[in-house]
């Protein structure tokens, strides 16, 4: 870990870096707080965060030096000290991340000669390629997903509220190894699955519903994400035919997944299924985004995203086709990118389900 910051330092000609995203934290030190930051220089690794969280910190982030605010001394007064103990002309951070007011009362109480040098997302560039550790935890959320879901599909029935799905899921989740849940899910039913990302609701499910289930768990931090949509009852042909779609360019989308290969040309792979087949303006996102210790990282795939996938990235895949006043269907699997392809780690089958 200590490796990629140490390189963009040297790029960057810093001397020092204030790590403020939660998730770089986490990653760069195995702090998992998230409250506070990290410095990082030449000589020194430390945490800084207040008193909620020094007992957790001196546990989890071993090898890094612990310092508490308090009422004398904030943020601004304890890198003063750290910036003082060594030559820092140039410091790094997290432009994206923090606010705005933050950073100008920091700014206030550092040397007025100190260049702060704007850092974008390197940071969390630097999380992009997945380990085997970091790969073996995704895989394990991901079977806990797909388990949940087989249980899911014994509790689907007329009259049930889509909140009490939502539930349901929950509950599995941290009674089945899991953490929690690595975002809020989404259960929408009926005309709401014509909304990619809808709250589950009171409404309860009825006989000839899509019911669209995305929903994922974090396990020992690392999130995983899938998608599927059934059909409370008989499909019609119109939910058979938009299915048959949605599958299909997702079936595009996955063969097109591999290390060499940009994101925009993934999505485009799939989305030209859904054109041909004359439901276009019915997918408006793009097809899949990168997942790790956070829900939705980068690159994405995506009609914006030009980054050259590389072995070890993890990428969603999920084309959908939502019709106003109709509903809607999506089909999310999780992949590992390699050099060939892409290993699928979602076993739930894909066949339409009918309750
Ligand atoms: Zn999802
Ligand atoms: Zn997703």
């Amino acid at each position: 870990m200590r490796e990629g910051i140490t390189r963009l330092m040297r790029e960057k000609h810093l001397d020092a870096v204030l790590v403020a995203d939660g998730a770089n934290m986490r990653y760069l030190s195995g702090f998992t707080g998230e409250t506070g930051y990290l410095y990082l220089s030449a000589g020194q690794q430390t945490v800084l965060t207040d008193s909620r969280y020094t007992l957790q910190a001196q546990e989890e982030a071993s090898g890094f030096e612990v310092l508490e605010v308090s009422r004398e001394k904030g943020y601004g007064e304890l890198l003063l000290e750290l910036s003082k103990q060594e030559a820092i002309g140039r410091l790094g951070f997290e432009d994206q991340v923090m606010i705005y007011g933050t950073v100008e009362k920091l700014k206030e109480k550092l040397p007025q000669d100190l260049e702060w040098v704007a850092l974008g997302l390197e940071l969390a560039k630097l999380r992009r390629v997945k380990t085997q550790e970091e790969i073996k935890r995704i895989a394990r959320a991901e079977e806990i997903g797909d388990q949940a879901f087989t249980y899911l599909l014994g509790e689907l029935r007329p009259g049930v509220t889509e909140r009490e799905i939502a539930a349901k899921l929950e509950y599995y989740f941290k009674t089945h190894g899991a953490e929690g849940i690595s975002f809020p899910s989404i259960v929408a039913s009926g005309l709401h699955s014509a909304m990619p990302h809808a709250t589950p609701s009171g409404k309860r499910l009825e006989k000839g519903d899509f019911i669209t289930l995305d929903f994922g768990c974090r396990y020992e931090g690392y999130c995983s994400d899938m998608t599927r949509t059934v059909v409370l009852g008989k499909a019609n042909e119109r939910q058979r035919e938009i299915y048959r779609i949605v599958r299909e360019a997702q079936e595009a989308g996955l063969g097109a997944v591999r290390a060499g290969v940009s994101g925009a040309q993934i999505d485009r792979a799939a989305r030209d299924v859904i054109e041909k087949a004359g439901y276009g303006e019915y997918f408006g996102h793009a097809l899949g985004h990168s997942v790790g210790l956070e829900i939705h990282e980068r690159p994405a795939l995506s009609w914006l995203d030009e980054t050259i996938l590389e072995p070890g990235m993890i990428e969603t895949v999920e084309p959908g086709v939502y019709v106003p006043g109709f509903g809607g269907v999506r089909i999310e699997d999780l992949v590992v990118v390699t050099e060939e392809g892409c290993r699928n780690l979602t076993r739930s089958p894909k066949e339409l389900v009918e309750l």
